[in-house]
């Protein structure tokens, strides 16, 4: 070892040897006065036990009173030079030497809590395997720019965020998204660094590398939401700084009373409110960080507090309970060939992004191209993709928001739309158009009607699948007694069928943006701490005004992740009643770890005033109890 390497290692593992150094004195002092009668040894050894182990808190004590932010270590140093005073060496000694191994054991298990995410940065590859000027150049991970293409390897990590260009996969994205099955991923799909590519080789046109990529995003932002402090936090730094005073001036009285010096050094050491500060962020950092190893983005303690109050649970119904893929399942023309209205309504729909338009356009595309005519030309093929048919856009076009699209095109009004819009243009509705419009919504369809020039030429009906999970998610909330509802623009029948199929409890449909905020409010006013899922973008809204708004399938979309509370990664519903059993876990443990602290002081304070406890074996308690909350609060890592 070079004398470099030896001073680096000791300021390394400082706390740890000055602790052991303190021990090894206080424990040979300890036995000298106990086995022999050499008492000034003994009482020196003691000293320097006292002094080695109590430097760096008296250090830390003094800044403490010149900052007017009287703490821990000022109470610590108090009772230690007091007990030197007054000849109880053991026990200064005692008491130093256990407060510092409670600090170091302390200081070790927060920064388990704490790297606890560095693992998942440690995902990321530091190397990428470049295309550059037709050859494959190994560079660093960080150096990799925008627009370059990255190979990478069966079994190989993905060094960068981009764009797949070639090859197909599957990837495992649990680190960033926190899913465990693998995703297939093939042209156009996007993958994220820190991912790792299990089957082929992928190329990889590169978005974002080094620092900016969706999981460094993701740490940072978790990093970040740590440090917030939560309500609980705040309250008690507040309470804090006027208890240690107080402290002092308890122990003053004391002796003023008593003329007992022992008793008052005694209620300096069990007054440290150490279980009581320490315990609430290590219960949050924890559970923060155990939530992001699963996808689950939580912005902070505060978040997590009100989450924890939950008791009911809003989703939105298109992508959020359903797959969000809409599809068309069938088309009626009322006197007109079918295929006529699908040219006509996705005419009228083209330059729509509603994805009722997207669904509608699509399938108009994908049918076999005919000479038919519905008063839309159909135009020459633009499209690259053979076998698709090119849809003309309409001349001009009209959003009207929950309701539909109103366009012209060859001099023809196009209104496509549900009945509200029909209502609000006083188009009749024809008795054989409802029924069907009726049968399909009763199967959970929703059901579009096409109107030319003011007569109804026919319906569109289309299906957006539920997802797997969306049943089992809500039966795990009820079982956890919370209410959940759906929220719907979508009309009554279709809603009422879909609610149906999930189990959910309650359900308001043919609600416009807007009033699924008024909806959550008066939810709120009901005395409801109430969550809303939903896609974050669309749903931003109604997000914000949730006690706790919940935004699914965040990865890649930088304003979810701004807009919601809580932010999962993947569209994984499952992850829903799992981040709110978390919340629910640690808002209890905060309160255990907080009801501990108190009862501790509570017992040994009455154990002092009854002399039943020394000043060391307070000291013993206090450390206990302050390396009782950190594990208890750990306990939320593995939850
Ligand atoms: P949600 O997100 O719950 O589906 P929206 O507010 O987006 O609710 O839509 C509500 C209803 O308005 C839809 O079910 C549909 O009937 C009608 N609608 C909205 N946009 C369109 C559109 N572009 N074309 C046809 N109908 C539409
Ligand atoms: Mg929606």
């Amino acid at each position: 070892m070079t004398k470099q390497s030896i001073t680096q290692y000791y300021q390394k593992h400082r706390k740890a040897i000055v602790t052991a150094t303190s021990g090894l004195l206080y424990g040979s002092g300890w036995s000298l006065g106990y086995l022999t009668s050499f008492e000034m040894a003994s009482a020196a050894i003691l000293v320097l036990a006292t002094i080695v182990g109590g430097y760096d808190i008296a250090k830390t004590a003094y800044h403490e009173v010149t900052s007017r932010t009287l703490g821990i270590k000022t109470l610590v140093t108090l009772a230690a030079i007091g007990a030197i005073v007054i000849g109880e060496y053991w026990e200064a000694a005692a008491v130093v030497f256990l407060f510092s191994l409670g600090s170091y054991l302390e200081g070790r298990t927060m920064r388990k809590t704490r790297t606890a995410l560095q693992e998942l940065l440690e995902m990321t590859p530091d190397t990428a395997t470049v295309r550059r000027d037709g050859e494959l150049q190994e560079v660093p991970a960080r150096e990799v720019e925008a627009g370059e293409v990255v190979v990478v390897k069966p079994g190989g990590k993905i060094p960068v965020d981009g764009e797949v260009v070639d090859g197909e996969s599957a990837v495992n994205q649990a680190p960033v998204t926190g899913e465990s099955a693998p995703v297939h991923k093939a042209d156009g799909d996007e993958v994220y660094a820190g991912t790792v590519n299990q089957e082929g080789a992928l190329e990889i046109r590169t978005t974002g590398a080094g620092s900016d990529t969706t999981l460094e995003r993701i740490i940072r932002r978790v990093e970040e939401a740590q440090e917030a402090q939560s309500p609980t936090e705040s309250l008690i730094d507040r309470f804090a700084k006027y208890y240690t005073p107080a402290v002092i001036v308890l122990a003053i009285g004391a002796y003023a009373v008593t003329q007992n010096a022992i008793l008052s050094l005694t209620l300096l050491v069990i007054g440290c409110p150490g279980a009581l500060v320490i315990g609430p962020p290590v219960s949050i950092v924890s559970a923060i960080g155990n939530a992001a190893r699963s996808g689950v983005l939580m912005k902070g303690g505060e978040h997590l507090e009100r989450a924890g109050k939950i008791d009911l649970v809003a989703f939105d119904k298109t992508g959020t309970l359903t797959k969000g893929e809409t599809t068309v399942a069938d088309i009626e023309g009322f006197g007109i060939a079918d295929d006529d209205v699908l040219t006509l309504a996705a005419t009228a729909e083209k330059k729509s992004e509603h994805h009722l338009a997207d669904a509608i356009v699509d399938a108009a595309r994908e049918r076999p191209t005919a000479a038919t005519d519905g008063g839309a030309t159909v135009a020459q093929a633009d499209e690259t993709d053979a076998g698709s048919r090119s849809i003309p856009g309409p001349d001009d076009f009209d959003v009207v928001a929950g309701k539909g699209v109103i366009a012209h095109t060859k001099g023809t009004e196009v209104v496509v739309g549900n009945r509200a819009l029909l209502e609000d243009r006083d188009i009749n509705v024809p008795s054989r158009i409802a029924d069907y419009v009726r049968e399909r919504e009763e199967r959970g369809e929703t059901v579009v009607h096409v109107v030319r020039d003011g007569d109804i030429i026919g319906a569109i009906a289309l299906r957006d699948e539920l997802r797997k999970a969306a049943p089992g998610v809500v039966t795990a909330l009820q079982d956890v007694g919370i209410e959940t509802v759906m929220l719907t623009g979508d009309n009554e029948r279709t809603a009422a069928a879909v609610a149906e199929e999930v189990g959910i409890d309650e359900y308001r449909a043919e609600l416009l943006p807007e009033d699924k905020q008024t909806v959550i409010e008066a939810y709120q006013a009901d005395g409801h701490v109430v969550a809303m899922v939903g896609d974050g973008i669309n749903d931003a809204p109604s997000l914000a005004t949730a006690d706790v708004g919940i935004a699914m399938g965040a990865a890649g979309t930088d304003t979810a992740i701004e807009t919601a509370d809580m932010a999962l990664m993947a569209d994984d519903l499952d992850r829903i009643p799992y981040a709110v059993k978390l919340s629910k876990a640690t808002r209890w443990n905060v309160l255990e770890n907080v009801g501990l602290a108190v009862l501790t002081v509570t017992v040994l304070l009455a154990g002092v005033l009854t002399s039943y406890v020394t000043l060391a074996a307070g000291m013993l308690v206090h450390e206990a109890s302050v390396l009782a909350v950190i594990l208890n609060g750990m306990r939320l890592l593995r939850h």
